[in-house]
């Protein structure tokens, strides 16, 4: 596969980094994450606002004009012969004398083989295992997935697929992905301490009942109808269990599956 770096596409393999890259020794740096269907970039102007804000919120200079950066995506996906896949866009820190200042970081842009959820886990749905925690800036899209990472073990160790942030009563959002209920037939989802997620945001649009973006209480997802969580990845994953409660009747609910219905009805348009 191909790698956009330096400027000029290279094999991925040969891509590299500095090694006082703020990226990699104080884990600054963004990023952000979309697909391709039968060669399009999906909602690629969604996500080019997403990344192009988190680098300004960063005090990370973009090397490229959102133009540019839109060629560059569009040779990639040719020379990477990309018709269903992921395209991953990163930029790092960049390299400073006192390896704290943010400087002129690196930008990759490269393609990746999608890893979609087993077929299992949208019949079934999964368990989320509640965390107190509130990710760092967790409105823009930084590389700082340390403590999900850390977290990963005490998850798998409770049987859970993923987590559920909370504090102080509040959830927010899993940890790559954003959370949602059903509650009497309408849809509620966090407004605080989340990432605004692309396929949130289609969900939301996609949604035939009322839906609500406000504070969620641990206490309302755990006594919800049905819950999902929304990823660029996952599109809708059913959650059917948060720690030890089952959630509804424990399986996957209908407000939940005729919303993937729909999204992927809205994808099939792209092929
Ligand atoms: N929340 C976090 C923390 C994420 O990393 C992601 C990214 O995948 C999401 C939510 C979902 O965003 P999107 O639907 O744009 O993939």
């Amino acid at each position: 596969p191909f790698c956009f770096a330096d400027g000029k596409f290279i094999p991925t393999q040969d891509a590299t980094i500095h090694p006082t890259d703020l990226g990699l020794i104080r884990g600054y740096g963004i990023f952000d994450f979309f697909r391709t269907v039968n060669y399009q970039p999906l909602f690629l102007e969604d996500y080019l606002d997403r990344f192009i804000n988190s680098a300004a919120k960063t005090y990370l200079p973009l090397p490229y004009s959102r133009e540019q950066l839109r060629a560059i995506i569009r040779e990639l996906i040719e020379k990477n012969d990309l018709k269903q896949g992921g395209i991953r866009m990163v930029l790092s820190g960049g390299v400073s004398e006192n390896h704290f200042s943010p400087a002129q970081g690196k930008l990759f842009i490269f393609a990746e083989d999608l890893i979609f959820p087993s077929k299992e886990k949208y019949e079934k749905g999964i368990k989320l295992l509640s965390l107190e925690h509130v990710r760092p800036i967790a409105s823009i899209k930084t590389t700082n997935y340390a403590l999900a990472v850390w977290h990963s073990h005490i998850w798998k160790e409770q049987g859970a697929e993923d987590v559920l942030y909370h504090q102080n009563k509040y959830v927010s959002e899993s940890s790559r992905s954003n959370f949602f209920i059903v509650k009497n037939g309408e849809i509620i989802t966090p407004s605080e301490n989340i990432l605004l997620g692309i396929t949130r945001k289609n969900i939301i649009n996609l949604a035939k009942v009322p839906v609500h973006i406000r504070p969620l209480t641990l206490i309302e997802a755990l006594e919800a109808d049905e819950a999902f969580i929304t990823s660029t990845t996952k599109i809708l994953l059913p959650v059917t269990q948060i720690d030890e409660q089952k959630i509804g009747n424990g399986q996957p609910g209908p407000v939940s599956m005729d919303l993937l219905d729909r999204f992927k009805k809205l994808e099939s348009e792209f092929m």
